[in-house]
């Protein structure tokens, strides 16, 4: 198993915990993984993402076993018509970073770490405390000094230690990387760490299996980091290749129009992504003005068919009044997601009637 740069092919072994290739490119995980047997996972007794272990960089008896929660195989709701929801917000950490909290921790156990470091002002930094906790690993995390009390709570609460840094979140990645160069930790990032999408694919091989093994004809999927985004990039390539589908769902990606750089990068045509200014958005969990994986992000979408589009604050708002409306409480970022594809709907009427999946992504608890 190796880390590849995705600029010049250079390999590096996971014990170097390399975070990024020496010419600068950002790093993909290449192994062998067996097909899955999605009719024997639909009946399989183990109810978590663990199920999929054919696909997974772990073998059956190893060392996720001591650190899974549960996490995975959430609940499929039906909204109406052919319209579904995912919700990831049954999670131990109530949102879907776990799923790749779990892989990428296991994975530093497995490696031997002792102390990693994370940076996040939210969800992911959440997931990454909690299964450190778990593993019995120090965890470090660095964090905008403007994040809410509320979140660094969350986070101390499973014993990491917080690093308050001052101006943007782009300051807090930094020193973070800092603290990983000088240290040679393992940098726990879920945005630099291929490892992480490892587990957020297992999102779109469990609608399949839900949807009775079809996929839908489209995915909402918000994008700040894209973490989301490339683990269903990553799960409909695999598939493809195990001949589970023979072409890929489109990827609908949604932003908050007050923060939306991949939007404007795609809508311009652009391969690269150029950092925009962060206007202030309530969708703060994808608020990311200067997204790494710009690049690869915006290819996935056109691969894929897709479409990118910006919503506004007061669709977030009332698509989340909308959801609790019916029984459903989900943190205000991922109102975001259903906000989109009201909008959808009307950029593409035949969307309508399409089969489309939506995630619910963290849960109502988590804002105000
Ligand atoms: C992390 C997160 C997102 C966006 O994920 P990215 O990986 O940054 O694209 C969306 N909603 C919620 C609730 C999140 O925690
Ligand atoms: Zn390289």
């Amino acid at each position: 198993m190796n880390y590849i740069c995705i600029e010049c092919g250079s390999k590096f072994p996971l014990e170097s915990n390399a975070w990024k290739c020496s010419c600068g490119g950002l790093l993909n995980l290449e192994y062998e993984k067996k097909p899955i047997d999605f009719k024997s996972t639909a009946a399989a007794r183990d109810h978590s993402l663990w199920k999929y272990i054919d696909a997974l960089p772990f073998e059956k008896y190893d060392c996720w076993r001591g650190i899974t929660l549960g996490e995975g195989d959430t609940p499929l709701i039906r909204i109406e018509g052919n319209l579904y929801a995912k919700a990831d917000y049954y999670m131990p950490t109530l949102s879907f970073k776990d799923r790749g909290a779990v892989v990428l921790i296991s994975m530093a156990k497995k490696l031997g770490a002792g102390r990693v470091i994370a940076d996040s002002s939210g969800n992911a930094g959440t997931a990454i405390a909690a299964y450190s906790a778990r593993a019995g690993m120090k965890c470090d995390v660095f964090v905008p000094a403007a994040t809410s009390d509320k979140k660094i709570k969350q986070i101390e609460a499973h014993g990491a230690a917080i690093h308050k840094v001052p101006g943007t979140r782009e300051d807090t990645a930094k020193a973070a990387i800092d603290m990983a160069e000088s240290t040679g930790l393992f940098y726990a990032s879920h945005i630099y760490n291929p490892l992480f999408w490892e587990g957020t694919k297992t999102y779109f091989y469990e609608a399949f299996e839900q949807l009775g093994r079809l996929m839908p004809d489209a995915f909402i999927i918000p994008v700040g980091n894209g973490t989301l985004l490339v683990g269903a990039y990553i799960a409909f390539k695999e598939m493809l290749s195990w001949g589970a589908i023979d072409k890929m769902p489109r990827i609908l990606a949604v932003q908050a129009e007050n923060c939306a750089p991949i939007f404007k990068a795609f809508v311009g045509g652009m391969d690269k992504v150029e950092p925009c200014k962060n206007l202030g958005t309530l969708a703060e969990g994808i608020a990311i003005a200067a997204p790494a994986r710009g690049a690869q992000i915006l290819k996935v979408i056109r691969e894929s068919g897709g479409d990118i589009i910006g919503v506004s604050e007061e669709s977030i708002t009332e698509a989340r009044r909308s959801l609790a409306c019916q029984g459903i409480y989900v943190e205000i970022t991922s109102a975001a997601n259903y906000a989109g594809y009201l909008d959808y709907i009307k950029k593409y009427p035949e969307l309508k009637t399409a089969k489309v999946v939506f995630p619910l992504c963290g849960a109502g608890i988590k804002s105000s």
